[in-house]
């Protein structure tokens, strides 16, 4: 398949992606699924190699580079180790998205510029238990108090607790939050070690181990007023960006999950041997399966390089990002399903590390926000379009 998007400074980074995934991502996958701990190490490598600030403006330590780059490192990757690639956009794309849009000077400063390299991390706590979606009963408050914002209140399902310096968290600042607009959500930085800030253990997760997934309680937690992160009660519109370019980067890490199990179910079945042919020369099926693979995976390849050249142009893809998450999610799971089928019985082995994919693809479809509840955004946005 010609890669019509692999321009020359494309290329230049994705070949050190590549010796960055081949050298030190792909030999820690399988110890990174097993023991369920943050990768830090290659975390940190991946922020002195620039892939954490890649569309960040030089100005703030970022390459500078189009969302097209990002996609080409998101994908490769992914097909070692999809979690990295999560603990990636729980960094650059919501926390840092949202300092990137909402963020004074000072702030931008402050905190974009070290995390572009990874010298800090961040977090992005939104999700509280009443559910992803519903904010306008979100609990978590903010009061001001003197020269302070006073946080109460608690937050589940967050990506990269633990290991975070910095949590950007949405709180309700007004005395109802508006159920179609949402104006009343405020966003707010608070640094890890913030007295009234706790945080709690791992969740132990179907997949995506080792993302450090769990929760946040705030009881009392004062941080300066400073730490109002863009408007008061105006945070949502930026909320909707940086979950659209969450939901877009779902399209070239599940393309790299399905990829990486493809790739393992086409060496398998060439290799191992029945009746004195391989899999793929002995069985139709064998055959079949792979070629409605590799077609699902060119598909969405299809789908996700001119999406995302879209965003190049300008773009704001609103739509197409979340059908990026959607499909991306169908396909890798597919893929990663059939894989665990063509290896037989080594496939549900762990150590095989062929399920894994699969697990981790099943996560796709919820983490984040489930694909359920996109399809109706999905479907409001394209009756915008003609209407
Ligand atoms: C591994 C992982 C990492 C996460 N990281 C973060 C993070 O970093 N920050 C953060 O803020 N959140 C994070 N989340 C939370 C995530 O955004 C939510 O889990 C997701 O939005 C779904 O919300 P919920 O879990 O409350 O499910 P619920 O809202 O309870 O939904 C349950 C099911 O009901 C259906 N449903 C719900 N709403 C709708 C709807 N509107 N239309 C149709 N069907 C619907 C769907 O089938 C859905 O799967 C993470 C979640 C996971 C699993």
């Amino acid at each position: 398949m010609t890669m019509w998007y692999l321009t020359e400074d494309r290329a230049a980074i994705l070949s050190s992606v590549r010796e960055f995934t081949e050298k030190e991502v792909a030999p820690a996958a399988l110890e990174t699924d097993r023991s369920g701990e943050f990768p830090l190490t290659l975390f940190r490598r991946a922020g002195e190699l620039g892939l954490l600030g890649i569309t960040v403006p030089e100005e703030y330590g970022g390459l500078g580079a189009d969302q097209t780059t990002q996609a080409l490192v998101l994908e490769e990757i992914a097909r070692s180790l999809p979690v990295l690639t999560v603990a990636m956009g729980a960094h650059s794309l919501l926390a840092g998205g949202l300092i990137d849009m909402l963020g004074t000077p000072a702030q931008k400063k402050e905190y974009l510029l070290p995390a572009a390299s990874g010298e800090i991390i961040l977090a992005c706590g939104s999700t509280e238990a009443v559910g992803g979606d519903n904010q306008a009963e979100f609990s978590t408050r903010a009061v001001p108090d003197g020269d302070a914002w006073v946080l109460n209140g608690g937050k589940v399902l967050i990506s990269n607790i633990g290991v975070a310096d910095v949590y950007v968290v949405v709180a309700v600042t007004a005395d109802h939050v508006d159920p179609v607009t949402k104006a009343g959500l405020s966003a707010f930085l608070v640094p890890a070690g913030t007295p009234g800030l706790g945080v709690g253990r791992p969740e132990r997760k179907l997949g995506w181990h080792g993302s450090a997934t769990g929760s946040l309680s705030f009881t009392g937690c004062r941080v300066p007023k400073e730490n109002l992160l863009g408007p008061l009660g105006g945070c949502l519109q930026a909320m909707f960006v940086s979950a659209t370019a969450e939901f877009l980067s779902c399209g070239p890490v599940s393309l790299g999950i399905a990829e990486g199990a493809y790739a393992m179910a086409l060496a398998h079945s060439l290799q191992r041997e029945q009746q004195g042919q391989s899999l793929f020369d002995r069985f139709q099926v064998t055959r079949h399966k792979l070629v409605r693979m590799y077609g699902e995976i060119e598909s969405l390849r299809a789908l996700v390089y001119s999406t995302y050249a879209e965003r190049d142009r300008g773009g704001l893809c609103l739509a197409e990002g979340r059908l990026l998450k959607v499909k991306g999610a169908e396909v890798a799971e597919y893929v990663a399903r059939e894989a665990i089928q063509l290896y037989g019985g080594l496939g549900t082995v762990v150590d095989t590390g062929v399920e894994r994919y699969w697990r981790d693809a099943k996560v796709m479809a919820i983490g984040g926000a489930s694909v359920e509840a996109l399809m109706d955004v999905i479907a409001a946005l394209v009756k915008r379009q003609h209407t």
